[in-house]
């Protein structure tokens, strides 16, 4: 209950507040959701809405939330794209073709060959090592077997569509 003896006409306007003078001696308060007047300055008595807490302040509250929320989420985000952005891609963790080093050489002689796409080990023959590379070049994926005799390729045979050996090259 507020009656409060006021000498001169209140301007009070707090929030949603408004006393009401009455006859320049009682304070009432107008409650803007119900349209009644009450004694009470804390909380309507036919509405129970307490005053001063206006509708305005909480939307602005809960839009705080929100961008609270939303900032925790980029936060997040940007963290998870650091993260990914350190880990290797998948290209990048693709074994390398282990070619025979006097294979390789030899192939970066002859570019018109191919490019390597894979080795097949094959066992060794009577004078050294055989590999098989797959190579990709202008007329398709081929398989060839390269022959060594120590460091160096002594015969190069390609394998036809009909897994038919031809000799390409001899040292
Ligand atoms: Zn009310």
């Amino acid at each position: 209950m507020v009656k409060t003896k006021q000498s001169q006409v209140l301007k009070v306007l707090i929030k949603d507040i408004f006393p009401n003078v009455k006859e320049g001696l009682v304070l009432e308060w107008y409650c803007i959701k119900c349209g009644k007047y009450s004694d009470n300055s804390v909380s309507c008595e036919h509405c129970r809405r307490p005053f001063g807490a206006s509708d305005e302040n909480k939307t602005k509250s809960n839009i705080g939330k929100i961008i609270g929320v939303l900032g925790v989420l980029a936060v997040v985000f940007f963290a998870f794209l650091i993260f990914n952005a350190g880990k290797p891609k998948e290209v990048e963790t693709k074994p390398p073709i282990n070619i025979i080093p006097a294979v390789s050489k030899w192939l970066e002689e002859r570019p018109y060959y191919g490019t390597p796409k894979a080795v097949t080990e094959i066992p060794d023959w009577a004078m050294g090592k055989r590999q098989t590379v797959t190579l990709s070049s202008a007329s398709g994926i081929i398989d060839y077997i390269f022959y060594l005799q120590g460091d160096s390729v002594v015969t190069v045979y390609k394998i036809n569509s009909t897994g038919e050996r031809i000799e390409v090259w001899r040292k």
